[in-house]
């Protein structure tokens, strides 16, 4: 509880942006604050143990700065899961629905052993898409899925409702 305030006292609404109508949650004062920031790293490297994950992935590009050091703190490596295009080997892609047209995100074919299980990170799940897509990438390597984690889950958007097929047993923790 004394965490998930400290989490909330130093994310920012911003109306309106990036459309009319929308309220963004934007987490740049809490990654500028020491105590937050190392608070919540704290808190997700906890969560990759827990979960008894071997690797973390982070979703481009905010789930990035979220993941990285979490799974440096864990003593596990780290994978990016990126807008297609970006990454160099051979990829697994999936395309997901946006609200308007549709999106592309990549994992490295080889990224994982077959036996690691693998925690995916990132700041803000909406209404799911994005990780959704992610989770079959992750199937796709025939990598098991250790969980899922957000800083922040915005309930309104039944994301939770949309990753319940493609989580399986596997836990959201939204922090
Ligand atoms: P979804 O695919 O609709 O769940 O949207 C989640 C993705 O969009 C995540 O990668 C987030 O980084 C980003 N996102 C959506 N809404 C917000 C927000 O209010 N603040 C920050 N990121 C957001």
């Amino acid at each position: 509880a004394e965490l998930r305030e400290l989490l909330l006292a130093h994310i920012r609404d911003v109306p309106d942006y990036p459309e009319p109508g929308v309220v963004f949650k934007d987490i740049t004062p809490l990654l500028a604050d020491a105590k937050a920031f190392g608070a919540l790293v704290d808190a997700l490297a906890a969560l990759c143990v827990e979960r008894g994950a071997t690797k973390v992935v982070g979703l481009e590009a905010r789930g990035f700065i979220l993941a990285a050091p979490a799974a440096a703190r864990a003593g596990l490596g780290f994978v990016p899961v990126r807008k297609a295009g970006k990454l160099p080997g051979d990829t697994h892609g999936q395309a997901y629905q946006l609200e308007y047209g549709t999106a592309e995100i990549e994992v490295h074919a080889d990224a994982f052993d077959p036996d690691d299980r693998v925690l995916v990170i990132d700041d803000v799940l909406a209404t799911g898409g994005t990780a959704e897509a992610s989770l079959e990438l992750v199937r796709r390597t025939g990598a098991a899925l250790a969980g899922v984690a957000v800083l922040m889950e915005l309930t309104f958007l039944g994301g939770r409702e949309r990753l319940v097929p493609a989580l399986g047993n596997a836990p959201l923790d939204a922090l």
